[in-house]
């Protein structure tokens, strides 16, 4: 007799919205059950000593040690902020004579390209950079009517490991100096310069914002980070850009957000929220099993306390895992809780990254979820996603094993 199949249950009712078994992914674990976080940087050689790790003074310095003028520190900081060079040869308002030691003690090559990928309309370009000890990071360059806006890295790889972020599943290499975070914008502005983003030559054009939104969390690389932000913002001695124009994104290090408050650098700040309740929290960010959501939001509130400046609140829309229009309420309750006209969310649909069982949110539940939360009082838009194609959009940032080949094959 054959066997009968096992009866199904028949569903008679609309199923309620549950979380559904996170399949094939476990937490990983530290000895103590613990999520695994890496905060310390492992130790590498350190990247060579570059014009924009030093302040004004300290190049001033470098140049008298290197035997010539420090008026001389003031030409390659020219050089390379506004011109957006490192090679001696283009260099000849230098006397010959010294010219290159002095290029090679203040501008040693930090960043080496491996590759460019960019989507058919060309407004949009992912570099994989090679640094000096073979680590491999990602920026991420976007034309917007009116602006351009490049995605940086400020660690290789990243420590935070959120399920959901293909960077985060791949751990951390090491920290990024300020230098090779510069590097990353002055890159991209050549680029530009040379008509590279869009077809005619553009003279005048160059990155008017950052986001920290690449590889790492920024603020688990505070001091560098920092660095890297003053050195964006300082129009005498550096790229001269706007600090409102540039984002700093994190995890939500409640300890970093309170310094980075007191800095009175006006940058905007965002939080990567992705859950109201710390049940559903504690799985897609292990950081909140050290800083808990209402820790989080209280500092968040505090950064618009302290600067004036509105946050955002960064949610990624995950199909029956965060999408639920009870978090949508409780999200908005817990916002105006702390106050109206302080903060905006914006919901991306989760970007696919290799090996997850997570999608994007269906279409209706996206809409679903910014009404409710517009409709509570709380400003929200759907952020618009780049760069999909190219596997350059949030979250997408991983050195595949292709990129390690590629990489490889580059000399140095
Ligand atoms: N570590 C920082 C910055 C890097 S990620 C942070 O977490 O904020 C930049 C943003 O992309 C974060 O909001 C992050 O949560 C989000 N992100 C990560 N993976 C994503 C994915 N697969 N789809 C959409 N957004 C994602």
């Amino acid at each position: 007799m054959a066997d009968t199949p096992p009866s199904r249950p028949v569903r008679t009712t609309t199923p309620r919205q549950v979380r559904p078994q996170t399949e094939g992914w476990t937490q990983a674990k530290d000895a103590e059950g613990r999520p695994l976080l890496q905060f310390a940087s492992p130790k590498r050689g350190k990247p060579p000593v570059h014009l924009a790790d030093l302040t004004p003074a300290q190049r001033v310095e470098k140049a008298t040690e290197l035997g010539l003028p420090g008026f001389r520190a003031k030409q390659l900081e020219k050089h390379y902020f506004t011109h957006y060079t490192s090679d001696a040869a283009e260099m000849t308002d230098l006397p010959a004579s010294g010219r290159e030691e002095l290029v090679a003690g203040l501008l040693p090559p930090l960043l080496t390209e491996v590759r460019r990928l960019q989507t058919d309309k060309g407004d949009t370009i992912k570099f994989l950079w090679k640094l000096h000890d073979g680590a491999l990071v990602e920026s991420v360059l976007m034309r917007y009517p009116g602006r351009i806006t490049l995605c940086v890295s400020s660690q290789a790889g990243c420590g935070m490991n959120c399920p959901f972020c293909a960077t985060g599943q791949a751990g951390l290499t090491r920290n990024m100096s300020a230098a090779e975070i510069i590097d990353q914008i002055v890159r991209a502005n050549r680029l530009i310069r040379a008509g590279g983003l869009g077809a005619a030559e553009h003279p005048d054009e160059r990155v008017t914002n950052i986001v920290f939104m690449g590889m790492g969390e920024p603020l688990a690389n505070y001091a560098r980070v920092m660095h890297a932000v003053r050195t964006m913002t300082d129009q005498k001695h550096g790229l001269g850009m706007s600090a409102r124009g540039i984002t700093v994104s994190t995890v939500g290090l409640v300890p970093a957000i309170r310094k980075l408050s007191a800095e009175e650098i006006p940058v905007t700040f965002a939080l990567s929220l992705h859950a109201p309740d710390d049940e559903l929290r504690d799985e897609l960010i292990p950081v909140n099993s050290r800083w808990k959501v209402d820790e989080a939001l209280d500092a968040a509130r505090e950064y618009f306390e302290k600067t004036g400046r509105r946050v955002s609140i960064e949610y990624a829309l995950i199909k029956d895992m965060n999408d639920h229009p009870w978090r949508a309420d409780l999200l908005a309750d817990k916002l105006n809780a702390r106050g109206r006209g302080w903060v905006h969310v914006n919901p991306i649909p989760l970007n696919p990254t290799p090996g997850s069982v997570w999608t994007a949110s269906e279409r209706g539940v996206q809409n679903e979820f910014v009404r409710r939360l517009n409709a509570a009082g709380i400003p929200t838009t759907l952020r618009d996603t780049r760069g999909k194609e190219i596997d350059g959009a949030c979250g997408q940032l991983v050195a595949t094993e292709e990129d390690e080949k590629a990489a490889e094959a580059t000399p140095a």
